[in-house]
């Protein structure tokens, strides 16, 4: 039977988090402008563990949105005790939290690890001290580092998200970034191209035109470069682009940059279209099957079927097959 995975998700916007990245307006992307109180958390995991259908699930409750261990620890204690009694009553199986690279110590490790977290999420955002910098993130590439050894050595799941076109950053950067996110022992990652938000220190720099965002080709250019990078690794990308939040951003909050609904399915159609285009070169046969693994198939087809339709420059017809012997990054080919 296959399992399910959900994370329950617990908005703690911008509590306990005196920066203001560039980029960032976090009441605008999580469209919460109320913090939530203990019993509230309660009650929205009850909602959700309800709402799901029946059947073996691997379930989560994850706090997201801001700086989770810069709350004061009685207000991190409030929240974990709520989500530790779910984990103890077994209706869930872990629990997660994003926060910021600076704000982790042995000390701020203890109660985390006593109320059962599983996952803690940093934003790393970038390991390049200029990109940083100009990002005013105010934190350093080394704080990244040592905040991923104590976590890794505390036995958490790591998580190291990335952000791509941050001020200053190019593809080289990015790709530095990636090696050191696989280097430093993250389990899973997530990347997310920037966009310019209103009310960002970023949009005011992209009206004065001292930014200037990525182009959805670029960024599809850079990210297919990185999927690769962290698939050899066993890294799991556990996103690619703002998702869930394209609706609310396409409206009135997003003012510029590489917004696509399908954001991963575009970058993947990149990644299978430089593992396919060979066999457009080799013109063996009219007509090809196509093999893969279940799980890349809509990607092996392409958006829209965008590669299918490119060798379809080749061939007279254009199947694809699935194959559960294959690994996520092999296919095999039949000439008919
Ligand atoms: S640390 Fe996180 S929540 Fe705070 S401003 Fe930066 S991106 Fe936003």
């Amino acid at each position: 039977m296959m399992v399910v995975h959900y994370t329950i998700p617990v908005f703690v916007p911008e509590l306990g988090c005196p920066f203001q990245c560039v980029f960032c307006n976090q009441r605008k992307i999580t469209n919460r402008k109320k913090i939530p109180d203990a019993e509230e958390v309660r009650c929205l995991i009850e909602e959700y563990l309800a709402s799901y259908p029946r059947g073996k699930h691997h379930i989560e409750i994850g706090f997201f949105g801001g700086n989770f261990t810069g709350l004061p620890l009685d207000e991190q204690e409030s929240y974990l005790r709520v989500a530790n009694s779910f984990l103890e009553s077994g209706k869930v199986k872990g629990i997660r939290l994003s926060t910021r690279p600076d704000y982790i110590s042995e000390q701020g490790l203890h109660p985390l690890k006593k109320f059962g977290v599983t996952t803690i999420e940093l934003g790393a955002q970038s390991m390049d001290e200029e990109v940083l910098i100009q990002s005013v993130r105010g934190h350093t590439a080394q704080d990244v580092e040592m905040s991923s050894q104590m976590i890794v050595n505390h036995g958490f799941r790591l998580g190291l998200q990335m952000m791509v076109g941050l001020p200053g950053d190019t593809l080289e950067k990015s790709l530095f970034t990636a090696r050191r996110i696989i280097e430093l022992g993250a389990s899973e990652t997530r990347i997310y191209p920037v966009l310019v938000i209103k009310g960002t220190t970023l949009a005011e720099w992209y009206e004065k035109g001292k930014y200037k965002p990525l182009s959805l080709d670029e960024a599809v250019r850079w990210v297919k470069q990185l999927l690769p990078l962290f698939e050899e690794a066993g890294v799991e990308v556990t996103r690619v682009g703002l998702h869930g939040a394209t609706r609310l951003l396409r409206g009135e909050e997003l003012l510029a940059g590489p917004c696509h609904e399908s954001f991963r399915e575009l970058a993947m159609t990149e990644v299978w279209w430089d593992r396919l285009k060979g066999i457009g070169q080799r013109e063996e046969g009219e007509v090809i099957l196509i093999s893969v693994h279940p799980s890349q198939y809509n990607y092996a087809v392409g958006y829209y079927g965008r590669n299918r339709k490119r060798l379809l420059k080749h061939f007279r017809e254009v199947r694809f097959g699935k194959d559960l012997k294959l690994k996520a990054n092999e296919f095999w080919v039949e000439y008919f």
